[in-house]
């Protein structure tokens, strides 16, 4: 089983966003508190019940599986500004890898704060990114890459992952989706039958065919209005009807979507606006 936590949801600003005073950034529910977007993908593998025979349910034949306390494996897609909250609110002690969408801030303004699973950890956290992606790291995060690195730094295990070219993490096969956020390349990833589109404002015909037959699509949308380089609401929800996975989930929401409680229930059949700490669990 893999459980999709959604850790943020927010488009880069976040909400309520600083200085506004719109009724959605006043909002005291909890569902309009959004932090910018990431999700948390874990994955508990099946496996033989090993408590003691004597508390098992009584049931001859049956073969019991449980799922183990903790996550067998574990990574995040995107660390923005917001990662420090977000893995304290989830309690992460562990985490096995990062892989980045693009180099915006809201995406990978936090990877500093890997030093915490370095430390615990005993290593440096793998991060996945395109060339690109991962020379804007380098670039952002330099002093983590100098030869004589200051103690304490960041320790980041960087790989190169090209756009055609699935590749394993943790025991995750991930394929890579690629689309258009306005003039910048931006990569999705599509793990089992679950994929996270975030920023993209167009995706070609190519990468679509690579989204066939999902269960669980999260897909970005910013607003109702027209944007340069975001999926509005009514195009991700073409998006979703192309698709047609079981359900589909909105993120990187900016307020101007308006109050959660007024919204939730205004979308098609089978698609919904994402809140930060929903968990879908998918088998
Ligand atoms: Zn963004
Ligand atoms: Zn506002
Ligand atoms: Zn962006």
């Amino acid at each position: 089983m893999i459980r999709l936590t959604f850790l943020g949801t927010g488009t880069s600003q976040g909400i309520p966003m600083i200085g506004c005073n719109c009724e959605v950034c006043r909002s005291l529910d909890s569902h309009d508190k959004r932090l910018r977007s990431s999700v948390m993908i874990e994955r508990f593998d099946e496996r033989p019940d090993e408590r003691p025979k004597d508390i098992l349910p009584d049931k001859p034949g049956h073969a019991i599986y449980t799922h183990p306390i903790g996550a067998d494996a574990r990574i995040v897609i995107d660390a923005g500004p917001d990662f420090r909250t977000q893995m304290l609110r989830e309690n992460v002690k562990t985490l096995d890898a990062i892989l980045l969408t693009h180099e915006h801030k809201d995406h990978m303004g936090g990877i500093d704060d890997v030093r915490s699973f370095n430390y615990f950890q005993g290593c440096a956290v793998p991060i996945y990114a395109t060339e690109r992606v991962g020379n804007a790291v380098k670039k952002d995060f330099d002093y983590a890459f100098n030869k004589n690195r200051y103690p304490g730094v960041p320790e980041i295990d960087l790989h190169t992952i090209f756009p055609n070219t699935p590749f394993d993490v943790a025991g995750f096969h991930i394929i890579p989706i690629t689309g258009r956020h306005y003039m910048l390349p931006v990569t999705g990833y599509r793990i089992g039958n679950l994929a996270y589109l975030t920023d993209f404002n167009h995706i070609e015909d190519s990468q679509l065919e690579k989204l066939k037959g999902l269960d669980t699509l999260v897909i970005n949308a910013l607003r109702y209005e027209p944007h340069l380089s975001h999926f509005t609401v009514d195009e991700a929800i073409n998006i979703s009807h192309i698709l047609k996975p079981h359900r589909t989930y909105l993120t990187h929401l900016s307020h101007q979507i308006g109050l959660y409680a007024q919204k939730k229930d205004t979308l098609p059949q089978g698609i919904e606006f994402a809140y930060d700490g929903l968990k879908i669990d998918i088998e």
